[in-house]
């Protein structure tokens, strides 16, 4: 594992806009000793290119700062859809681990993916084979795979624990990894704002998916309701899960040392007030 022993890490995910450097120096503008990127447009297939020179500032700075960051796959990434879509989605998805590595990052999250019309376990085997095939394709040696789960909007896999658990598993030994997003649990129907349902969710992830795996939690807060299966990000504190739920959460002596992230709307003040949260929910050693 990264990093000391006991020092749990926190941070937003943080715009590359105008370079790698830039995005190191907005890290560190903020505080922050985490961080999420997007190595490329989320919403688009081709990846750029990255000179030499860009790469090493990056990997120096980063090392230099002691930031943790991990990327998260590009949203039109299913590999549990058929056809054409899923031969572009295991090409992509190869391409972003490969420079995921490049970048000396810490993990790749990647959502599950979606059935369509595919009967469960058909899309599940799919799914794992499309990673595995996307893990070797990349010709990488150690950047982990975290799959993250889903609120269960439409069709998509990974609302159910078992079945995230069932995925996560298919994974190789030294690359897999899980993501545990908090407001996509809650929109799954795990709710947080009882001592009970936190409790629940804490020995499922342990049970289906295992402490070890979880590489990193998106601290997100909930806009939608408990079980409503539709995900929708709010500020920390502000939505439906709410700041002192969030709070119990975070501060479980299990998630210790996993680094947590908000996926947030962007905004100067909100951005400040987030962070603040998260480092407050850090347990101190
Ligand atoms: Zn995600
Ligand atoms: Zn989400």
């Amino acid at each position: 594992m990264k990093g000391t022993v006991g020092v749990t890490r926190w941070g937003l995910h943080t715009s590359v806009a105008g370079g790698w450097g830039e995005m190191l120096a907005r890290a560190k503008g903020m505080g922050e000793t985490a961080a999420q990127v997007f190595v490329k447009s989320n919403r688009r297939w081709e990846m750029p290119r990255l000179s030499k020179e860009d790469g090493e500032i990056f990997r120096k700075g980063k090392k230099l700062q002691d930031l943790w960051v991990c990327s998260h796959a590009g949203y039109l990434i299913n590999v549990a859809g058929g056809g054409e879509i899923r031969k572009k989605s295991i090409r992509a998805l190869a391409e972003e681990i490969g420079r995921a590595e490049e970048l000396d990052l810490e993990g790749v999250v990647v959502h599950c993916g979606s059935r369509g019309e595919e009967e469960a376990g058909v899309a599940r085997k799919r799914a794992v084979e499309g990673f595995r095939e996307a893990l070797e394709m990349s010709e990488t040696r150690k950047v982990r795979l975290a799959l993250e789960n889903s609120a269960g909007q439409g069709t998509a896999l990974a609302r159910d624990f078992k079945e995230w658990g069932e995925l996560v598993h298919g994974l190789p030994k030294n690359r897999r990894a899980a993501c545990l997003d908090t407001a996509h649990a809650f929109a799954a129907g795990y709710d947080l704002r009882t001592e009970d349902g936190r409790g629940k969710l804490l020995r499922e992830i342990v049970r289906e998916i295992g402490r070890e795996n979880i590489l990193v939690i998106h601290a997100n807060d909930s806009k939608t309701d408990c079980g409503s299966g539709v995900d929708r990000h709010e500020h920390l504190g502000h939505g439906k899960i709410g700041g002192p739920a969030l709070w119990a959460f975070l501060r479980e002596e299990t998630w210790r040392g996993i680094p947590r992230i908000g996926e947030l709307p962007p905004g100067e003040r909100e951005d400040r007030e987030n962070l603040a949260f998260l480092k407050e929910s850090c347990l101190k050693t």
